[in-house]
């Protein structure tokens, strides 16, 4: 991968140039400068190729590091952000999650004086998730159309794969999520973050929800021949809600493969429940009625009040990976971890917390109660075939992480 494009926004000229050495330590060549915020936005504007990654300090005169924040995140810039400072952890946590919720893609925040390791793991983290961007981009830079997506729903070329969730007191399978991926004949492999919305704004995601269900349903039954039972996580849009027809047409596909409606489990994001509240609880209080779990997918990113959500009969809620990355470091997403297991227990719904990746963050996750696990530390998203393998196989790993 090349060397990203790294500015380095901050005040004190030694500072700034320690931070230059270190960057050049960890194999930055292309990097610039600014003494403030201002300067920053005059050069993101003036720069032909945006910068990759902005480090930033938060102390500085003129336009300070929360104003950039804030002016960054106006223009929908897409760079990734380091927050630098000397100031208290509190502050500079509530910064880094004042620009989260801003939609910044926030790398960390290191408290100054930066030790190398700290930045060095900043920008590893940096390379690894650019290589996962470049799996959701179209190899072909063109949309995709209307016609390939419904060729591609026709000619079935739509497959799922499955990642486990972990049951955190007993390292035993919880289930497992389905994930769709469209394996397109001139693109290859396209991810759900290329096609989604498009289905959605084309008329076409109840059509791929059913071949998602239906997918599943297949799989269940051979898996149900070949003695392994787990339960399924299906996405489903809130688009979905409007169709009254949703319940029924699944029952029959069920009925069909004489699966249980509780084998299956339908996920829908907090944003989608709350944008239409009135809907979803009709959508998903049917669902509920016919014996389907039902779980709360991205928590923490929307802006949902216990009170709604303990309105739905909601089974399962996914904690966003936005409140678990750094969970064991950060005392902020501690005490909304806390707080949100502690309502988990007593409306009796399982918490999940998605997307970790790091083993103090499992490390912390198991020792305060959290009661299941998914993300790239157990394993990515598999192939059918693999998950069989892997379960096979006394799903390999997890006996030293369970230690
Ligand atoms: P989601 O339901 O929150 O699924 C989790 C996403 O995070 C998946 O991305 C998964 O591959 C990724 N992930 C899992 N563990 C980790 C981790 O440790 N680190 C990181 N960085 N990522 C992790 P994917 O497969 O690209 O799916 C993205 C989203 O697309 C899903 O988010 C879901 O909202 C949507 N989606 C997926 N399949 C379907 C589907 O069949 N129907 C609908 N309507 N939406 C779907
Ligand atoms: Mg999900
Ligand atoms: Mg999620």
């Amino acid at each position: 991968m090349a060397s990203p494009r790294v500015l380095i926004v901050e005040d004190s000229p030694c500072q700034a140039e320690y931070l230059s050495v270190l960057c050049r330590a960890c194999g930055i060549s292309k990097l610039s400068t600014a003494e403030n915020g201002r300067v920053a936005l005059e050069l993101i504007d003036k720069a032909e190729t945006s910068f990759d990654i902005l480090i930033c300090d938060l102390e500085m005169p003129d336009l300070d590091g929360i104003e950039l924040i804030q002016w960054l995140a106006k223009r929908n810039t897409c760079s990734a952000l380091i927050i630098v400072s000397s100031r208290e952890q509190s502050l500079i946590s509530a910064v880094e999650l004042m620009a989260v919720t801003e939609g910044i893609d926030v790398l960390g925040s290191i408290q100054k004086p930066v030790p190398q390791g700290a930045l060095e793991a900043l920008l590893k983290d940096y390379r690894g998730k650019a290589v996962e961007r470049t799996k959701g981009a179209c190899c072909l830079n063109s949309a995709l159309s209307l016609q390939e997506l419904e060729q591609g729903l026709a000619q079935h070329q739509f497959e799922l794969h499955y990642q486990p969730k972990i049951c955190m007191d007993n390292g035993m399978l919880h289930g497992l999520e389905a994930l769709v991926r469209f394996r397109h004949p001139a693109r290859g492999l396209l991810y759900p973050g290329d096609f989604i919305e498009l289905c959605e704004h084309k008329g076409l995601i109840d059509a791929l929800s059913f071949e998602v269900i239906t997918m599943a349903i297949q799989q269940l039954v051979v898996w149900n021949q070949q003695g392994f039972a787990p339960r399924i996580s299906v996405n489903l849009s809130g688009r979905s809600f409007s169709n009254s027809a949703f319940t029924q047409d699944v029952m029959k596909l069920l009925t069909q493969a004489a699966i249980a409606p509780s084998d299956l489990i339908f996920e829908v994001t907090e944003t989608q429940v709350i944008g239409n509240i009135g809907e979803a609880l009709a959508f998903l209080s049917r669902l509920r009625l016919h014996g389907f779990g039902l779980s709360i997918d991205d928590y923490g990113t929307g802006y949902s009040s216990v009170k709604q959500l303990s309105q739905i009969p909601f089974t399962e809620l996914k904690m966003d990976r936005s409140l678990i990355e750094g969970v064991a470091s950060k005392s902020h997403l501690q005490v909304i971890f806390e707080s949100t297991l502690s309502m988990c227990n007593k409306l009796g719904i399982d918490l999940v917390a998605e997307g970790i990746e790091k083993h103090k963050d499992w490390e912390y996750l198991r020792s305060a109660g959290c009661h299941v696990a998914q993300g790239y530390y157990i394993s990515p998203p598999m192939p059918s075939y693999e998950v069989v393998n892997w379960v096979h196989a006394g799903m390999p790993a997890l006996h030293d992480k369970m230690a």
